[in-house]
């Protein structure tokens, strides 16, 4: 009975996993009216970097309160507080990539919600250890596969199988639009 149980639960993830890789994985910036000028290429996996050692995202840099916008159509799987990131979003989107917006003043969607690419999700501010340091969104693409020639020699460079580096994800974007 276990058995069959779990032969059905296989039949079930294989095609999940398959349907969830061959999505379109088109992206936006994701910071209302930001150009590739607002950050600094050189800022992913920039290191020292605080208590995390190395900085696995960009930050893109725009007023208070500019509308954050969801880089890819997705699945939001948590929006509130988290630890350092202040206030921040959780999405799932094509290709089992989590897509991480942190240090927003606040967010407005809600947990298990599907989004769509450029919808609104919140607003850029300073939250978390963000605090006093001028307002910006910190975002992070995490594969939650690994990507083993993603991985360097560099500070923690193992660990850069599952982190996309968004800059060059977000020119992609902007160059086949
Ligand atoms: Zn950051």
């Amino acid at each position: 009975m276990k058995r069959k149980v779990m032969k059905w639960l296989f039949a079930l993830c294989v095609p999940v996993f398959i349907i969830g890789m061959i999505l379109r994985d088109d992206c936006v910036i994701p910071v209302d009216g930001a150009t590739p000028k607002d950050w600094n290429p050189q800022s992913f996996w920039y290191t020292p970097w605080g208590r995390s050692g190395v900085h696995k995202g960009i930050d893109i840099f725009a007023k208070n309160g500019t509308p954050v916008l969801s880089s890819t159509k997705g699945l939001v799987l948590y929006s509130g507080p988290y630890g350092m990131g202040g206030n921040v979003v959780w999405v799932l989107g094509p290709k089992w990539r989590l897509h991480y917006y942190a240090h927003l003043s606040d967010s407005s969607v809600s947990a298990f919600k599907l989004v769509h690419i450029g919808a609104p999700i919140g607003r850029v501010g300073s939250s978390g250890n963000a605090a006093g340091k001028p307002p910006h969104l910190h975002y992070a693409i995490r594969s939650l596969i690994p990507l083993p020639w993603l991985a360097t020699t560099q500070v923690q460079g193992w660990y850069r199988m599952f982190f996309i580096d968004p800059n060059t994800r977000l020119r992609v974007g902007l160059s086949s639009t």
